[in-house]
This record gives structure tokens, sequence and C-alpha cells, in this order.
């Protein structure tokens, strides 16, 4: 087991295709290119990896065995609004880009798809899903609980509370998954930036949602915002971005 310091984030890519030279092509170009990049030659290692919420991107076959990539993306799209998905479809297949756009992918390229051009690609999506979450000015919980995150500052029932850098990007995160708890590991990697496939033996988490349960909590001990979903990991819950009345 080893223990890790905090380092520069690398994205990470999910390459989902069944031809294993075009595969292994990718993933070299895209180390080469300083992207952390796993792989899967099924659709249904595709779906089962691309679920595990430790991607950043994935770049998604539409001719797969098992399961195609349209479905693919559509399964991973009904647990996952912001997982950045790439199609690689073939060559003028406009139906097919149509119908991948609609599923939910953010972009598509054709095959035989230039590197340079399929880079752009990856970094202009990439860039658009992270501003989304940058950009989130306001959480509330409930009623009562009032979080600015750009001034790191907020009000809970009783008093005026403020916040670590740390602790906002953590409720930021939880937030644009509220639909599902998220896990320990997945906070590691996309709050902390801690690669992944690393086991990291840490309470750093459980700290601090505990003091953001002391911040946040009308009783710290029986939580109704920040909940622990057991075995799954953490769940924000009532959290929403307008002022309720
Ligand atoms: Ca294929």
């Amino acid at each position: 087991m080893h223990k890790v310091n905090g380092t520069a984030v690398k994205s990470k890519i999910l390459i989902v295709e069944d031809e294993a030279a075009i595969r292994t092509g990718l993933v070299d170009v895209l180390v080469y290119h300083g992207y952390a990049v796993e792989e899967a030659a099924t659709g249904t290692a595709g779906l089962a990896m691309a679920r595990t919420g430790q991607f950043d991107l994935v770049l998604l076959d539409v001719m797969l065995p098992e399961i195609n990539g349209f479905e693919v993306c559509d399964k991973i799209r009904q647990q996952d609004s912001d997982l950045a998905i790439i199609m690689l479809t073939a060559k003028n297949m406009d139906e097919d880009i149509i119908q991948g756009l609609a599923l939910g992918a953010d972009d598509y390229v054709s095959k035989p798809f230039s590197i340079a051009q399929l880079l752009l690609r990856i970094q202009a999506v990439l860039r658009r899903t992270q501003a989304v979450e940058d950009q989130l000015e306001f959480i509330y919980l409930g009623k009562s609980v009032e979080i600015n995150c750009l001034n790191l500052s907020g009000q809970n029932e009783a008093e005026s509370i403020n916040f670590t850098r740390r602790e906002i990007n953590l409720l930021r995160y939880l937030h644009s998954h509220s639909e599902r708890p998220v896990s320990r590991d997945e906070l590691l990697h996309k709050v902390w930036g801690y690669a992944n496939n690393i086991e990291l033996e840490t309470r750093t988490v459980d700290i601090h949602i505990a003091k953001l349960r002391r911040k946040l909590e009308p009783e710290p001990a029986k939580p109704r915002f920040l909940v622990t979903i057991r075995g799954a990991g953490y769940r924000l819950m009532h959290s929403h971005q307008t002022k309720s009345q």
C-alpha cells in the first residue's frame, strides 16, 4: 500500500475501442500528451469502468462487441450527467453522429481521425466540463444554509461560517454529483488530485466531512445534508443552486 502526496491532477481518459491497434495507438499518444489513460475492449467492460466515477472523459467507439457505443453512452448518461464523452464514429456516418450526440455525447470524431484534431477536441471538451464546476457561485442546503463558493463564506441556521478552499471544492463536487453517492476514492482523485490506482490509507476525506458537518448541520451527529451511504460513500442531500423561500 502506498501513501502519496498530492500532485498535479492529470485528466483521466478511458478509451473504449475493440480494435487493438487503434486502442494501443491512442493509449500511447494520450499518455505522451500527459493524460492518465485506461482502456477497455468491449462495451460491457467500458461501461463498468466508466461507472466507477474516476474518469474525466471517455473516448467511445461506436461499433463495439456486446454493447455498442450508443448504448454505453446512454447508460453512462442515466447515471452521470457530466462525464465527458467523445464518440469515435465511422467516416460519413451522419445518422450515427446525430444519434450519438442526441444521446448525450459531448462531441464526436470521425475515423480515420488526425491525432492533432482529436487532441484539440479532448482539450475543448475537458475545458467545458471542468468550467461548469468552477463557475458554481452559490449552493443552498435546505432552507437555512447558504454557501458562497466564491468568497468561501456562508450562513447556517445560527451564524456566519467560513470555509477553506478545499471544503468548497468538496461541496461543489458533491453538489455536482448529488444524484448519487460519491466514494472516498473518487473524492481523493477529483477533489484532492491524488493519482488513481493507488490504494490510499487516509482519513482525510472523513475528517473534512466531519468538519463540514459541524459547520453546516443543525445536528452534526445526525446529518441531514452530508449523508453517509454505507458502503458507497457520501451524498449531498437537499442541495440546490437557487435560494428557496
Ligand atoms: Ca470498433
